[in-house]
């Protein structure tokens, strides 16, 4: 799949008498690891929730490579999104939450039940590709150990690497993630940093990634945004939105020596 550009216009969101994002335009190009940094509360995660098509906008349009997707349901959008709260499925071994988006993509409905699906020499040999497909990409995120276990028997670092590995195993043309490491200790935070980034780049996958943390942004990121109270002030590469703040509130944010 081409990792796909993302074009934002004029993007506007009201919760009631809220106005959560205000008239927002960006441009997510293709194949970069863009990280969109602000304080809570600014409106990061309702503009990726609009992005994958959980919430519709107020106002403005979004394009992915090149097509509006207004009114395009989420299964539809070819986007995987990471959350905080990783929500693997928690009856389902690491390999069956590994398998199941691929499952559910090649595989006709009828023949998604392991025992049904057995049954048909066909069917057989797709499971055992989407099989092949697990155990490749479990060793990139190093958890080919775990593929028998349960997510209750995971730390929290290990589930964020199902969580990711799940999220990512499509292949989508776009890929979110919310925070995914804000529930990690900080060792653990800094060493998920750059395996992220290794990640992103073999995959060459087009990604935003939402945090408040700096740090994060700063080591992660191609470029950055800085989103506060529902716009975007500024958009570069790390080194020169930190050195370069075009806004107080930029440099008050980001501790920048005045
Ligand atoms: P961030 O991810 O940057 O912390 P959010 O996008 O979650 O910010 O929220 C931005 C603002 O919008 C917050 O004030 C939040 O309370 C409000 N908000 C988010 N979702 C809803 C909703 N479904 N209904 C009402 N207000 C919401
Ligand atoms: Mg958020």
């Amino acid at each position: 799949m081409m990792p796909a550009d993302v074009e934002i216009r004029g993007l506007s969101k009201r919760f009631g008498a809220a106005d959560v994002l205000r008239a927002v335009d960006l441009d997510v190009r293709s194949g970069e690891l863009l990280c969109l940094l602000g304080p809570s509360g600014c409106g990061k995660s309702t503009l990726l929730r609009i992005l994958a098509g959980f919430e519709e906008p107020s106002a403005g349009t979004v394009s992915i490579a090149g097509r509006s997707v207004a009114g395009v349901p989420p299964s539809e959008r070819d986007i995987a999104m990471v959350f905080q709260s990783f929500a693997l499925y928690p009856h389902m071994s690491v390999r069956a939450n590994m398998m199941t988006p691929l499952i559910m993509s090649r595989l006709p409905f009828w023949s998604r039940q392991p025992l049904l699906g057995t049954l048909l020499p066909g069917v057989r040999a797709a499971r055992r590709e989407i099989g092949l497909e697990v155990e490749r990409l479990a060793g990139q995120l190093r958890i080919e150990a775990l593929l028998d276990r349960k997510p209750a028997q995971l730390s929290g670092g290990q589930k964020q690497r199902v969580a990711i590995g799940r999220a990512i195993i499509r292949q989508p043309r776009l890929f979110l993630m919310d925070e995914p490491l804000s529930s990690l200790d900080a060792g653990l935070r800094s060493e998920m940093r750059g395996e992220l980034v290794a990640l992103q780049r073999r995959l060459g996958v087009t990604t935003v990634y939402v945090t408040h943390d700096q740090t994060e942004a700063m080591t992660m990121a191609d470029r950055i945004v800085v989103m506060m109270d529902g716009r975007v002030l500024q958009a570069g590469a790390p080194l020169a939105v930190f050195h370069e703040p075009q806004h107080v509130a930029v440099a008050r944010f980001l501790g920048t020596p005045a």
